[in-house]
């Protein structure tokens, strides 16, 4: 089939997003044709305007909830609006990006006969009981809160994944992200590192919520992108879920004083309420990434909020 073409044929959907961009830069940087499947919700041009020239890239607008038919070797399921303000704005909408995005890339996937990597998350397991949280924790998620969209959305991508696993023999693969961030991250999608990094730059109040005690832990974009590609690579019998993030943990405060020293920055630290269902404590434990992928994040928060901030500071000044 193939006599005439040697590279693999990659579907990015969600490509022109924060990680998707990232993540069709490396794929194509390896050599392999990359095919990006975007509607452009939250991802934009600017992303991936880069990568355009070259005759191994192609873009399609394309949404994920609706039939896709192409001929690819892999697929990368990341369209998915990732940020709460964004999949909140059309909670129906999220959910069907989700569920009905999994079983369209499923049914191409079973069609071609490609490996599929779905982006799942940490999401799944809600508000945790167990910390740090491994994989075989089956979570802590209201089914009917403002976050369930996205949670219970990406739980049931899950559940389609390994039953076309199981009932189809799809070749498939689980990744479960922790908050990653990085270069273009979406300015105004008001997550942390973001909101922090621009409230610092324009000398704004930082504006923690609650009292600043629940913790996080930030993966910088090209360590994840490296578990992601290692999981797809992985042999066969891996599908994972693999839980993809780096494990050590700050709190919100202390993010928000790191941000501050890093920038130089003579903004104030000021309280606002916390918004519903905010998870109190998420690490990852990423003792099966180690060994069964040899992956673990080597970029400390510092040196990657500084190629942040250094993003920020560039887009800022390209835009006035
Ligand atoms: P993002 O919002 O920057 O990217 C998502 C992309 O999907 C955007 O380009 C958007 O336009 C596209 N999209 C949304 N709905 C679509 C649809 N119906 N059809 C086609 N395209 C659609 O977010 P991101 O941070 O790059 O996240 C990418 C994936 O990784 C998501 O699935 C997200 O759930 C997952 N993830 C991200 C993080 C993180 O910290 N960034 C953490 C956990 C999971
Ligand atoms: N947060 C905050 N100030 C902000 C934005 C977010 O204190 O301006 C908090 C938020 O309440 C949460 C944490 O930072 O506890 C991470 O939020 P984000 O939206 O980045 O990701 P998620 O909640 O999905 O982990």
């Amino acid at each position: 089939m193939r006599t005439y073409n040697t590279r693999k044929r990659i579907l990015v959907t969600g490509g022109a997003g924060f990680l998707g961009s990232h993540l069709c830069e490396r794929l194509l940087a390896e050599g392999n044709d990359v095919l990006c499947a975007d509607n452009f919700f939250t991802g934009t041009k600017d992303n991936i305007a880069h990568l355009l020239p070259d005759p191994h890239f192609e873009l399609m607008r394309h949404d994920v909830t609706f039939p896709l038919f192409v001929e690819v070797d892999e697929i990368y399921n990341l369209a998915c609006p990732a940020s709460p303000i964004h999949y909140q704005h059309d909670p129906v909408q999220t959910t069907k990006t989700s569920v009905h995005g999994a079983i369209n890339m499923l049914g191409l996937a079973k069609r071609v006969k490609a490996k599929i990597l779905q982006a799942s998350t940490s999401e799944v397991y809600g508000d945790p009981k167990v910390h740090p949280q491994t994989e075989d924790y089956w979570g802590n998620v209201n089914p009917i809160g403002t976050r369930s969209c996205y949670d219970e959305g990406k739980r049931c991508a899950e559940t389609l994944f390994f039953d076309y696993h199981r009932q189809y023999k799809v070749k498939i693969k689980v990744a479960r992200i922790f908050n990653t961030y990085g270069p273009r991250m979406h300015p105004n999608d008001g997550r942390v590192v973001s909101n922090f990094i621009l409230q610092a730059l324009r000398g704004d109040p930082i504006t923690v919520y609650g009292e600043g005690s629940q913790t996080r832990s930030f993966c910088y974009v090209d360590d994840l992108i490296d578990g992601l590609v290692r999981l797809m690579n992985s042999p066969d019998d891996f599908t994972g879920p693999v839980n993809l993030g780096n494990p050590q943990e700050f709190t919100i405060l202390e993010l928000a004083r790191k941000v501050i020293d890093l920038t130089d920055s003579k903004s104030e630290i000021v309280k606002k309420p916390l918004p519903s269902d905010d998870p109190l404590q998420r690490k990852p434990n990423i003792s099966l990434a180690k060994s069964k992928l040899g992956w673990e994040p080597g970029i400390k928060l510092d040196l990657g909020l500084i190629k942040a901030i250094d993003y920020f500071v560039g887009a800022s000044r390209g835009s006035s």
